[in-house]
């Protein structure tokens, strides 16, 4: 009988804090030995020349979800079969509670939705859109369960006020969970996009115009201090810009419990890009909107330094057919929401590692080890230690690939990142000791994916 079900030879062990050449043993989905010259496996890959990582970790997709009037694209197999093209091995999404049925119902409805199709493990964070008794009731059992992540908006129709968010802050962090808050001050862009509507500023250049910077600071800043008020932990998801993380670092260097989250497109796309034909801006539509060079080279800085913890994709699969039907002739009314669960490493890899911005281990921190934390799934996943799942990402450090929709794994119908040379690409994901991915074909069964029950969360 062989020793190992698999072994990795010869590459560059990365993660958080190492790296390092050795080889690693893996038997039943777990690593079990890190060393050198391992042998006597049924299967061999040799890693000679690429980067061993652990293997991505998304913890803020919209996966087959019905939103803003029409519906993503990704159903879960697409959608995991896309993340695992991009070097991705588990997901956490964020299923919105529906009208007048509880946070249970939606997870029990996501779990049928994942259970025959995820080829990678996965867990919902569910978005709590009605803060009524029954919900802040069903809360502590739900963290214990292996759900100890929700997320709340201050934006859109089912937005939270300041005492339904303290509330939620206080019951899901002493309970050992912690919630995450899209921070725009809604009532201040409803009333700017208006205005602009008003006038006839219907283009959607406009859209940027309608939810500035300081919109985002201000909700930002409400929300680190209500948290501090009854010392719970906060993250703050997809903060775009300067003015919103100089709150959330200020607040961490006086020891705030408040995790900073971006995402691809704000570290490499800028706002001018909304100032095209529709057809084409329509692909940046997203909230919070792009921003500035001086935002990016701020988000890039905050990820060198640890004031911003992780960089989730934000996958939104809406069709490109329904941002116009809905939005064409009115940027108010268009699906916010783009792609982006297999561009995530390849960019941030080529944008970061590539170009010396970020070092390998800040790169691993961000896209792994750090969302493993957060969603309470460290040290099973989200590194490379003896007893991990066997989920890991090799990255070729040269690759050069031209981003594509046609070539990538989506069902959508465009890319924010169409035609982006990358610097670096990942080339084999094996998830629980599966190799899913490799040299671009795909072997994995539908439903191979398992739903993970998540530890409470941790301060890090
Ligand atoms: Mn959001
Ligand atoms: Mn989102």
């Amino acid at each position: 009988m062989k020793e190992f079900d698999l072994i990795v030879k010869n590459g560059l062990i990365a993660t958080e804090s190492d790296e390092y050449y050795a080889d690693i043993g893996i038997s039943d989905g777990k690593i079990v030995q890190i060393g050198t010259d391992l042998n006597n496996a049924a299967d061999v890959i040799d890693a000679a020349g690429m980067l061993v990582i652990p293997g991505g970790i998304d913890i803020h997709t919209h996966i087959d979800a019905p939103l803003h009037g029409t519906h993503t694209l990704d159903d879960w197999y697409q959608g995991t079969v896309s993340a695992a093209f991009g070097g991705v091995t588990c997901v956490v999404d964020y299923p919105m509670q529906e009208i007048g049925h509880s946070l249970r119902d939606i997870v029990n409805k996501w779990s049928d939705k994942a259970r025959d199709k995820a080829i990678i493990d996965y867990s919902f964070s569910p978005v709590i859109t009605e803060r009524t008794e029954d919900v802040y009731k069903e809360i502590p059992q739900l963290i214990k369960e292996g759900f100890p992540s929700f997320k709340i908006f201050m934006a859109y129709s089912y937005r939270a006020h300041d005492e339904e968010i303290i509330r939620l802050l206080d019951l899901i962090s002493s309970n050992g969970g912690i919630l995450g808050i899209h921070c725009e001050n809604d009532w201040a862009i409803g009333y700017l996009a208006s205005k602009l509507v008003k006038e006839g500023k219907v283009e959607t250049k406009y859209h940027p115009v309608s939810r500035p910077p300081v919109a985002e600071a201000d909700a930002t800043s409400r929300v680190i201090r209500l948290a501090e008020m009854v010392d719970a932990q906060v993250l703050i998801v997809h903060l775009s810009c300067e003015e919103a993380l100089q709150e959330a670092a200020k607040a961490r260097e006086k020891g705030s419990k408040v995790y900073v989250e971006t995402c691809t497109h704000f570290l490499k796309l800028d706002k001018e890009l909304y100032d095209q034909p529709v057809e084409e801006a329509a692909k940046y539509v997203i909230t919070p909107p792009l921003r500035e060079h001086k935002d990016r080279e701020a988000l890039w800085n905050g990820l060198k330094t640890g004031a911003i913890s992780i960089v989730s994709s934000d996958h939104c699969a809406y069709p490109m057919s329904e941002k116009l039907r809905l939005g064409k002739g009115d940027f108010t009314k268009m699906p916010h929401g783009a792609p982006g669960i297999e561009t995530r490493l390849p960019v941030v890899f080529s944008e970061g590692v590539s170009k010396g911005r970020i070092s390998l281990q800040r790169f691993v921190s961000a896209v792994s080890t750090n969302p493993a934390r957060l969603a309470g799934l460290y040290p099973r996943k989200g590194t490379l230690a003896v007893g991990s799942d066997a989920d890991i990402t090799i990255i070729d450090p040269n690759k050069k690939v031209r981003l594509a929709t046609e070539t990538m794994h989506s069902n959508c119908d465009f890319s924010p990142f169409e035609g982006y040379i990358t610097d670096g690409y990942p080339v084999i994901t094996i998830a629980g000791g599966r190799v899913i991915v490799k040299d671009g074909n795909l072997n994995a069964k539908p439903g191979a994916g398992k739903l993970v029950k998540r530890d409470l969360f941790k301060p890090f």
